[in-house]
């Protein structure tokens, strides 16, 4: 495989082949986010991608899943991606699953009718970073995005019938922003309804802006006790919530996972048992982005 940098992907694609088709991020500004820094972003060749297919054709016949890297490999141009899909299913037919990462403008960019045409070409799942509802933190991390153009691409996913899963942050954002901050992503899952939500805990990398400023000393991580009271305001107020809900990420403190709305009583009852100290936490040195 002609994998270039560091592959990252969900915990979910675990067991996927991974088959690079860009590399980077598009927009590669978010505050937080260190893994593409250092790679310039590109839509890799069909020839290249080509040999990779052949390769997974040859070796990787036990795995049913194919997930497509960088960053927001949804932001390929559409007939690269058509090709691209119509190469898996013609040389890969035991694949019966194909997920990538989006960005909003990604999806926006695609609209309804090619999303669909995607998903009649077997693309099944999208993963889409969020991390917050409040227009303020997303202007902070530098996001690209308001809630409404978020809500905007959720829609379009939802109309073309693609299942989709947003990742939220939490400890993101100053403190005196932390409650709007987990008011507004609650509102914004109501609005946006996507199949999962993955909740992660921010991790400082040195190699980013908001790094920087935890290592001066500008920005104070968050404790684990005020991580769990951001965790259980956002479900708290995903009252009317139909989806399923995780924050059993590496970076979290308490393993959580349910559907929404019949277990979020018990997952509030496991935060509030956590707060106070009668369930144990992921101890600080096994917490890993
Ligand atoms: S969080 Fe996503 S959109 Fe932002 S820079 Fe990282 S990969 Fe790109």
């Amino acid at each position: 495989m002609h994998y270039e940098g560091d592959i990252i992907r969900p915990p979910s694609e675990a067991d996927a082949i991974i088959l690079q088709i860009t590399t980077g991020c598009s927009h590669n500004r978010c505050t937080f986010c260190g893994v593409y820094r250092k790679k310039k972003f590109s839509i890799k060749d069909l020839q290249i991608i080509d040999e990779d297919i052949a390769f997974a054709k040859a070796y990787c016949k036990r795995q049913s899943k194919v997930f497509l890297a960088d960053g927001d490999a949804l932001i390929t141009p559409q007939p690269h991606l058509v090709a691209i899909l119509t190469k898996i299913k013609d040389h890969l037919p035991w694949v019966n699953k194909v997920a990538l990462y989006a960005n909003g403008k990604s999806v926006r960019k695609k609209g309804v009718e090619e999303l669909k045409q995607l998903k009649e070409l077997g693309l099944t799942r999208i993963y889409l970073g969020v991390e917050s509802g409040d227009p303020e933190v997303l202007q902070e991390i530098d996001k690209g995005e308001t809630p409404e153009s978020l809500v905007e691409a959720g829609q379009m996913l939802k109309d073309a019938g693609i299942f989709y899963s947003v990742t939220i942050l939490l400890g993101i954002t100053d403190r005196l922003k932390s409650k709007q901050h987990c008011i507004n992503t609650a509102k914004l899952m109501q609005k946006m309804k996507p199949n999962q939500v993955a909740a992660l805990t921010y991790m400082p990398l040195e190699n980013t802006p908001l790094g920087q400023r935890v290592k001066s000393g500008d920005f104070k991580l968050y404790t684990a006790e005020e991580i769990l009271i951001e965790l259980r305001t956002i479900l708290f107020e995903m009252k009317e919530c139909k989806t399923q809900f995780y924050a059993n990420h590496a970076s979290n403190y308490l393993p959580l996972a349910g559907r929404l709305p019949n277990k979020r009583d018990t997952l509030i009852t496991l935060i509030d048992s956590a707060l106070s100290g009668t369930q144990s936490l992921i101890p600080e040195h096994l917490r890993a982005l």
